[in-house]
């Protein structure tokens, strides 16, 4: 019995390094048309900004480590360019066969076409993979560009700014909805953009990227698309998001074939309604799953809450769940206290953090929250994505047992103190 995996990041390995440990004899194949594997996209960012030094850093397992360690056949330059199901079996670029019993498909997502007049600037970088890093390093040290227009106000766009900020250039964000970071939520926007213009950083909004010619560097982070064609021309049905469709076990419309991490949707715990929300924690649990049920044990994957955090200048931004305003459009009655309290005592450095929690008027259920301050905000972040997961009421975070001790935290913590205010209000 062979499982094949096609794509070798997140997903991809999670789910033939899950396989391996349920199944010791299954044979297990992974099939990666780049030229590297298991790299954290997410340290991108921070290898331009240079507080990564060397791209290496990045790469966490070879395809020496999985044949030696796991024994799984990891193979690079192996583009899969059709799946045939009914023979069970993938053509590579070449034209190579390779079968399989169980498929696993964790092809990824890719940034966003761009205007093409814009992508085909000689200034113009996405940073999505490795290579892409690799080319806008380059281009900073040979080229020594001054000013750089950043398209798209989502995390990678932030985060870029910020990179680009640490090498010396002047950053403009231009980003054509009215609030960043894909999140309808005015207070959040509000905040990031003060941090990003005291690290004079403009921010654009509601604006679309034109004359963008005229700067010397232009990265284009106007979002990303997931890779479903091959999975769509194989037959396997995609969901209205436009990721492929999969039931809780990662399955897909075709029995035996999985899908998991950034190519796939996934089950909104809040709204009950399937999304696409392609990040790095999402889709290492995804494989996980699949990689479990193609090998032949039961495993469900219980969806996402859409947690995130992203660092702007030092600031941790991060939401969960729903904000107000994305409340309100998915029908529910939302009620929301924002608090600042302290991250943790004074003299042992505490920094202000300020906490948002939506709870539904009716039913007193929290839907959602935001968490922005320069210390403690994942830890904040975490509890409100557990509550979210628990199908928490107001009632029953406030009455969460949370530690403390003067250097951690406060004797009241924030999100108790935001529960607190909500519950007065709902
Ligand atoms: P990918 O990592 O895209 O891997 C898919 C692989 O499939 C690719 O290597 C591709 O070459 C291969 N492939 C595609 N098609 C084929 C084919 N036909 N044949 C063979 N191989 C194929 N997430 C977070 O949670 N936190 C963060 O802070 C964060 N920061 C990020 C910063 C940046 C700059 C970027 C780009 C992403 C970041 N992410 C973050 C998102 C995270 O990196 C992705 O969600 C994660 O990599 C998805 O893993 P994946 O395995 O689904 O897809």
């Amino acid at each position: 019995m062979r499982l094949l995996v096609i794509g070798g990041v997140a997903a991809g390995l999670s789910a033939a390094a899950r396989a391996r440990r349920v199944d010791a004899g299954l044979e297990i194949a992974v099939l990666e048309k780049g030229s590297t594997i298991s790299y954290g996209a997410c340290g991108l960012p921070f290898y331009v900004a240079g507080r990564v030094r060397r791209a290496e850093q990045l790469i966490v397992y070879t395809p020496a480590y999985f044949a030696k360690e796991r024994n799984i056949a990891v193979r690079t330059g192996a583009r899969v360019v059709s799946i045939s199901h009914p023979r069970r079996e993938v053509v590579l670029d070449g034209g190579e066969r390779v079968h399989y019993d169980r498929l696993v498909i964790a092809t990824g997502a890719r940034p966003r076409p761009a205007d093409p007049a814009i992508a085909a600037l000689p200034q113009a970088f996405t940073m999505h993979t490795l290579e892409d890093a690799e080319r806008l390093k380059r281009f900073l040290s040979e080229k020594r560009p001054a000013r750089a227009a950043v398209i798209g106000a989502g995390y990678i766009g932030l985060e870029a700014a910020d990179a680009l900020r640490r090498n010396g250039l002047a950053v403009t964000i231009v980003e054509q909805s009215p609030h960043v970071l894909g999140r309808d939520d005015a207070a959040l926007t509000a905040t990031v953009r003060q941090r990003l213009e005291r690290f004079r950083v403009e921010l654009r909004l509601g604006e679309r990227a034109q004359g963008v010619e005229r700067y010397d560097l232009v990265i284009l982070a106007n979002g990303i698309q997931p890779n479903v064609e091959l999975a769509a021309g194989a037959g396997v049905e995609l969901g209205r998001t436009g990721a492929i469709r999969v039931d809780e076990r990662m399955e897909t419309s075709l029995a035996g074939v999985y899908a998991a991490g950034d190519c796939a949707e996934a089950m909104h715990l809040v709204t009950g309604r399937p999304v696409h929300i392609p990040l790095g924690t999402t889709a290492n649990k995804m494989g996980r799953v699949a990689g479990a049920n193609a090998a032949g044990r039961r495993a469900r994957f219980s969806g996402v809450a859409g947690t995130a955090i992203v660092s702007v200048f030092g600031m941790g931004v991060a939401f969960t769940g729903l904000s107000g305003a994305q409340a309100r459009q998915e029908g529910f009655s939302p009620v929301a206290a924002r608090i600042t309290a302290r991250s943790r005592a004074r003299y042992f450095g505490g920094k202000p953090i300020t906490v948002e929690l939506v709870a539904d008027g009716g039913t007193r259920r929290l839907l959602g929250g935001s968490v922005l301050g320069e210390d403690g905000v994942a830890g904040a972040i975490n509890v409100i994505a557990t509550a979210l997961h628990h199908r928490m009421r107001v009632e029953e975070l406030d009455d969460l047992d949370l530690a403390y001790a003067p250097p951690f935290a406060m004797v009241w913590d924030p999100v108790l103190i935001a529960a607190q205010q909500l519950s007065k209000m709902v």
